[in-house]
């Protein structure tokens, strides 16, 4: 008897390290909104990052421009409150980035060129669910190659479309063919809406209209297209009132956080997020990061949400997980593979 008992305690003192492990694994996070870019894609490395900015300077025009200003923005640290450096070559970058992923248990919608896409997929396929970084115009996107990603499963979220930094938007004719492809394969669309760098339009987009940063430039395409499921990337900020008259007009409509989560002053994130949880959106909100070069990105956008005092640990576990999974339409057996 004794020696069952002893046994029976030595096999419980076996099993603890494991059960110890297993409780730490953190719960399963979505970022909606991840990029496998170049380490170069935001121009020659280092730049830096606001994460977040602490205010957003003044451009001289006479003192460079847009590209001194550019240049005050990626080159310098005199915006930051704290300042972020790109990683210094792909691989760190992209070593760097799943490394955050595992570490969080983070399950990835990835979007940049389909080439870096498929090498961030090879090296954690699953832990990247692949996207496309579209513009209007781009020869290596034709409709073809769409409707082929789309068929292959190839690409699962139809996004980032960048379309507000050419100055269209997502209801504008020109979208229209896509669209339409989306809804026949019923993929996603993840659509920037809001933040680009502040200035950009006199830095490398000269299209790019603060009008576009409203989410009512989204509401004939979803009329027009009522199966699609989109998501508003950076939820439309600052334009509050017009996310949130497009929310309540339109219930298919989600929002992601992502880059907002971390360049924002955090009290004006905070305060933007506030609203549209009071507002009843709780269900649509789903965490992105927005990572582009900076790896540590990610984890200064899950910091921000996890210290908004505003939010319960049911509505941080919706924003993080739930709305995403039901957005997707993951399936019970892909959450429980997640949650393991
Ligand atoms: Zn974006």
């Amino acid at each position: 008897m004794r020696k069952i008992l002893l046994l029976r305690i030595g096999l419980l003192l076996s099993a603890a390290p494991l059960w110890a492990q297993q409780a730490k694994k953190p719960l399963p996070i979505i970022d909606m909104h991840l990029h496998a870019f170049s380490h170069t894609d935001q121009g020659p490395p280092p730049v830096t990052i606001g994460a977040p900015y602490r205010d957003w300077s003044a451009m001289d025009p006479g003192q460079g421009g847009g590209n001194g200003y550019a240049g005050q923005l990626l080159k310098s640290a005199t915006m930051c409150e704290t300042c972020l450096t790109s990683a210094p070559s792909d691989d760190a970058l992209r070593n760097q980035s799943i490394q955050l992923l595992k570490k969080h248990n983070i399950i990835a919608v990835t979007s940049g060129t389909m080439p870096y896409v498929r090498r961030w997929q090879q090296q954690a396929p699953d832990r990247i669910i692949p996207g496309i970084l579209f513009t209007i115009g781009d020869p290596t996107q034709p409709l073809d190659s769409i409707r082929h990603y789309f068929q292959t499963g190839a690409v699962k979220v139809f996004g980032e479309l960048c379309l507000q930094y050419q100055g269209i938007a997502l209801s504008d004719t020109v979208v229209e063919p896509y669209l339409k492809l989306a809804e026949e394969f019923d993929v996603p669309v993840s659509v920037h809406i809001g933040a680009g760098p502040p200035g950009v339009a006199y830095f490398g987009a000269s299209q790019y209209r603060a009008r576009l940063h409203s989410a009512f430039t989204a509401e004939e395409a979803m009329a027009r297209h009522p199966k699609l499921r989109v998501a508003i990337a950076h939820a439309g900020w600052p334009l509050l009132d017009d996310l949130l008259a497009t929310l309540y007009t339109h219930p298919q409509a989600y929002v992601d956080l992502g880059v907002i989560c971390y360049i924002l002053p955090r009290r004006a994130f905070h305060d933007y997020l506030r609203r549209i949880m009071e507002a009843g959106f709780g269900k649509r909100v789903m965490f992105g990061s927005d990572q582009m070069v900076w790896p540590q990105a990610i984890e200064v956008g899950i910091q921000a949400i996890n210290k908004a005092t505003f939010l319960t640990e049911r509505q941080k576990r919706d924003i993080f997980y739930n709305n995403a999974a039901r957005f997707l339409r993951l399936t019970p057996e892909q959450i429980r593979q997640h949650y393991q």
